[in-house]
């Protein structure tokens, strides 16, 4: 019997490539727009580091972490998200030394034991993104425009919800009144709610149970409790987001499932993943630094899940094409036109075409149909005929136009005289 992949972890042939090379080029750009730097991090890192930053009572850090001991005795976790770890190199390089605010992204798989579903796997792979240095509400408003620039830019249509978990000095007055507003329905909620009841009341609030929904139509409102400055603070991030044309919803009832969010949360949702509605998400984590043992700088970031982008595109469909596989695919019949192709196709591939040719000289008609797979704009032939004449038959694929041009004297100018001309 042959060996498969594990559960959850997903081989991403050639043929879907082109859009993951999409979605990460059209990233790249807009982040470099907006003053973005790349960072890359490691995939391990030590267990605490997740169980100090994303929260020991998390779903993440209670179910979903793969953790291991390795061989020296020490706990490793494959990273399930980028925030943390990308904060853990800020810290240990000093990077706040250098620049005021640090604009940092990075694009990589995340490991997360989950049950796998369509747009749900357990190596997934984000663009995570982090400011890091500034409370300036604008900068929270900015960093939304950027998510939703990329979306639109892949032609993504998605809804924003925005949402407030104010501070350490408003949210406890606010998690009182929900704690007693849970004990009024001790018993009348889902299991998970019951245990988080207790252990995370907030999370109760997006609950997929449409039981326990119903019970929270009344309840509190984490928005009618933010303490002046964080009312302030969400006022002008609505009012900057309006600024900049970015139609938005607030939804109360909007927690994250991480501990450190604090002040705007935001979600990109769509209806068109069934369950896997949340196609980005971030917010605010202004004491995470800190509590990392850096700095007490504030931050604001977010990921959004590639697996996601692509079904998206995949159900858009349209043309996502980069242009075709093959600029130019040559066709060589007997030995002596084979000698001739094999430093053409070399010379041809260093002048910057993507060129092909068949290496085992089958029949014109094989070589032909071997062309159109490999999807070529142009076909070179080198027929007994054409040799005979120092020629050979240049065929534009899709027009079927074809001329003859002269064999080359000299290689590399040939080479890159046709390149100038196929391109
Ligand atoms: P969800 O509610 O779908 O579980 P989440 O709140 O756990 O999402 P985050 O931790 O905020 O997600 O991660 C940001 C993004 O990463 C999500 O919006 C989603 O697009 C993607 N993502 C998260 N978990 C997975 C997964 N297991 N498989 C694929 N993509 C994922
Ligand atoms: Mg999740």
């Amino acid at each position: 019997m042959s060996i498969t992949a594990l559960k959850g972890f997903k081989d991403i042939l050639p043929d879907e490539v082109g859009l993951w090379q999409l979605i990460e080029a059209t990233a790249r750009d807009i982040f470099h727009r907006f003053g973005f730097a790349e960072i890359k991090v490691p995939i391990l890192e030590k267990t605490e580091l997740f169980a100090r930053s994303i929260g020991e009572a998390t779903d993440i850090v209670e179910k979903e972490m793969y953790s291991f001991t390795d061989r020296n005795g020490e706990s490793i976790t494959m990273r399930p998200e980028g925030t943390a770890a990308v904060l853990r190199a800020f810290i240990e390089h000093s990077l706040h030394a250098k620049l005021p605010v640090q604009k940092l992204y990075t694009v990589g798989p995340m490991f997360r034991h989950e049950r796998p579903q369509k747009g749900r796997l357990r190596q997934f792979h984000q663009l995570s993104c982090e400011v890091l240095g500034s409370e300036l509400p604008r900068l929270d408003a900015e960093v939304i425009a950027m998510a939703w620039l990329l979306l639109n830019e892949l032609g993504i249509s998605v809804r924003l919800e925005i949402n407030s978990l104010g501070c350490p000095q408003c949210r406890p007055r606010f998690k009182e009144t929900l704690v007693q507003f849970l004990a009024d329905r001790a018993g009348k909620l889902c299991d998970d709610c019951e245990r988080r009841r207790n252990t995370n009341p907030l999370r109760v609030l997006d609950c997929k149970s449409s039981h326990c929904q119903e019970q929270y139509v009344a309840a509190p409102s984490i928005l009618d409790h933010l303490c002046p400055e964080c009312s302030g603070h969400f006022a002008i991030v609505k009012e900057s987001l309006s600024a900049l044309a970015i139609p938005f919803r607030v939804n109360s009832f909007m927690v994250r499932g991480l501990d450190y969010y604090n002040r705007t949360t935001f979600e990109l949702v769509t209806d068109a993943l069934g369950a896997q509605s949340a196609v980005g998400a971030g917010g605010r984590y202004d004491g995470l630094i800190e509590q990392l043992g850096g700095p007490p700088l504030p931050g604001i970031g977010f990921a959004m899940g590639m697996e996601r982008l692509v079904l998206l595109l995949q159900q858009q469909a349209g043309d996502t094409s980069n242009g075709p596989a093959t600029d130019l695919f040559i066709a060589a019949l007997g030995e002596e036109a084979q000698q001739l192709a094999f430093p053409l196709l070399h010379g041809l591939r260093r002048a910057g075409l993507k060129a092909n040719m068949d290496l085992e000289g089958r029949s014109l008609k094989s070589q032909m149909k071997q062309a159109g797979r490999a999807d070529a704009a142009f076909t070179l032939i080198l027929g007994e005929d054409e040799m005979s004449r120092k020629v050979a038959v240049l065929r534009d694929m899709s027009s079927r136009e074809q001329e003859e041009i002269a064999l080359p004297t000299e290689l590399d100018p040939w080479c890159q005289e046709l390149a100038r001309r196929i391109r």
